[in-house]
């Protein structure tokens, strides 16, 4: 089964080049495209991982394979069904503290933009306790990472409602915010994460602004650029800077400079735009013309407004492609999949076929050697052992054929039915072969005769043993077959030395000494 199978899936495999692939590397490989912005590619690798870690049944490699497809569909604005991702990476996470921790983070970035900020601050403040029980610091960064980043939405919402900073809500998230921002320092202290740093300073900035401190702001927020500025980070999310120079340049803005904040947001948008992130370009953007306005220009204010809605453009027709092509390659991996399942389904059904055949090749095979009626060797099974063994000439020696015939068998015939007879010849074949051993050839050699070969037996024990066979044939409840039968036999033998090599002379010989036991009275066995 196992062969036919990588026969028929392989040159599909091949035909993907994932043929040699592992897991580990397929996920490697999604997440050096994630980094490379290549997102076909990270879900083409992802999907062909999600398929090996279901072949292979292994429930930690589907959640990684889940949770990482998750993370690359929220990459691409397709939260509803990153979440769905992300719910199965749980479900398979089982009971495995790490993997349930990697898979809730997956899950929290998915509903970022779904639900509100509480909602996927729950999921986070769930991973931190996994990865807590996991003991695993890189996922607890992430955690309390999450719960920064909820943090900033829930501040972005409240603000949104127009609350004032004197809000209960407003002061109850400050003070959170100063929490989770203490928290995210202290990881980033003992584990060098600077993206932990990144946002605990970002939080830190939020609570020194509603607290009225703005030079204290100013101050994390020129931190914030360093961190931000740190090649590690830069290479993962670069345009963050960005939100560091944007900090700066509302803190400028507020204090009435608004060269200093023009300067700070030009130079942000740099960042986006060679970035290629047009989400936070159209936010630089609106910045500027809140600028220009400020500064009198109206002509320059429209014109960053008109940028600023040709960005938004392109980011929803960037996420509409985006869509589309992840739709593409996972219709293409479904593809795959039911053609795999076809190959699979051929394959079984042709080695349904083959045993199939092989069952009919072996029923045809012993039907050429045996006997319709009895079912012990047949006449030409008996020639080519015969000859078989005849040709080996040490074996030979202790070879022996006894032919035997039914006596007044004419009589069973004509005295009850032809069926009676063809009971009787059944039950004969039954005998010999309970009377023989394992090696001896029981056939029979034609109509109501039959024939052993005694199989490396003593010369001077094959006298015995036709007489054992005689025995028992006459012993057999006949009476039990029909009432009044009685059946006996007659038996001929002769050794395979006698005839010097010649299977014809061999039965000659035996045929010789039975027809001689049937002169002598019948019921007996006649040998050299
Ligand atoms: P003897 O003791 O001399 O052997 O007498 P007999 O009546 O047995 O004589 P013979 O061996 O010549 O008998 C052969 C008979 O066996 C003829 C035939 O009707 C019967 N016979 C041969 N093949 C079959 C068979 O397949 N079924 C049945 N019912 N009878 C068969
Ligand atoms: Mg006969
Ligand atoms: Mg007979």
């Amino acid at each position: 089964m196992g062969a036919n199978r990588v026969i028929y899936l392989a040159p599909m495999l091949r035909e993907s080049h994932f043929f040699e692939d592992s897991f580990e590397n397929l996920l490697r490989r999604a997440q050096e495209a994630v980094a490379d912005l290549r997102y076909e590619d990270a879900l083409t690798q992802v999907l062909h991982a999600l398929k090996l870690a279901e072949d292979a049944g292994d429930d930690l490699q589907q959640s990684r394979a889940h949770a990482k497809h998750s993370r690359i569909l929220s990459r691409l604005s397709l939260y509803a069904e990153a979440v769905s991702a992300a719910y199965s990476a749980l479900r398979f996470a089982g009971n495995d503290p790490a993997q349930g921790a990697d898979a809730l983070g997956a899950l929290g970035t998915a509903n970022q933009t779904l639900t509100p900020p509480e909602g996927h601050f729950k999921h986070y403040d769930e991973m931190l306790a996994k990865a807590r029980q996991a003991g695993d610091a890189s996922l607890e960064a992430s955690a309390v990472r999450g719960m920064c980043i909820a943090n900033l939405m829930s501040h972005q919402k409240h603000f949104h409602e127009g609350r004032d900073k004197n809000d209960p809500a407003m002061l109850s998230h400050a003070s959170e915010a100063l929490r989770l921002a203490l928290e995210a320092l202290r990881i980033s202290r003992d584990t060098g994460d600077e993206r932990s740093a990144y946002l605990g300073q970002h939080l830190q900035v939020g609570a020194l602004i509603a607290s009225g401190d703005l030079a204290a702001a100013r101050g994390v927020s020129e931190q914030m650029l360093v961190t931000s500025s740190a090649t590690v980070w830069v290479a993962e999310s670069g345009s963050d800077r960005a939100i560091a120079l944007k900090h700066l340049g509302d803190l400028d803005m507020l204090d009435g400079r608004l060269d200093d904040a023009e300067s700070r947001m030009t130079q942000a948008l740099a960042i986006c735009e060679s970035h290629r992130d047009v989400r936070k370009a159209a936010d630089c953007f609106t910045v500027l013309s809140d600028i220009s306005e400020r500064k009198g220009d109206y002509k320059a204010a429209l014109e960053w407004q008109r940028r600023s809605f040709d960005a938004f453009m392109q980011f929803a027709s960037a996420s509409a492609r985006a869509h589309a092509s992840a739709t593409a390659v996972r219709e293409g991996a479904e593809r795959a999949r039911a053609f795999a399942a076809l190959q699979q389904e051929r394959a079984d059904r042709l080695e349904h076929s083959n045993q199939e055949l092989a069952l009919e090749a072996k029923r045809h095979a012993s039907a050429a050697l045996q006997d319709a009626l009895t079912g012990i060797a047949n006449r030409r099974c008996l020639d080519t052992e015969l000859a078989a063994l005849m040709n080996d000439r040490r074996g030979r020696g202790r070879c022996s054929l006894a032919l035997l015939d039914i006596d007044h068998f004419k009589w069973v015939n004509d005295t009850f039915l032809h069926t009676t007879g063809d009971k009787v010849l059944r039950r004969i074949g039954a005998v010999l072969r309970e009377c023989s051993r394992e090696k001896d050839v029981v056939a029979r050699f034609g109509g109501e005769e039959f024939a052993v070969i005694f199989v490396d037996i003593d010369p001077l024990e094959v006298a015995g043993a036709c007489d054992r066979i005689r025995r028992a044939i006459a012993d057999v409840a006949w009476s039990e077959v029909q009432p009044d039968l009685t059946v006996t036999v007659s038996l001929g033998f002769a050794h395979f030395d006698e005839a010097g090599g010649d299977v014809d002379e061999l039965v000659k010989v035996a045929d010789g000494r039975l027809f001689q036991a049937k002169r002598a009275g019948r019921n007996r066995a006649v040998g050299p």
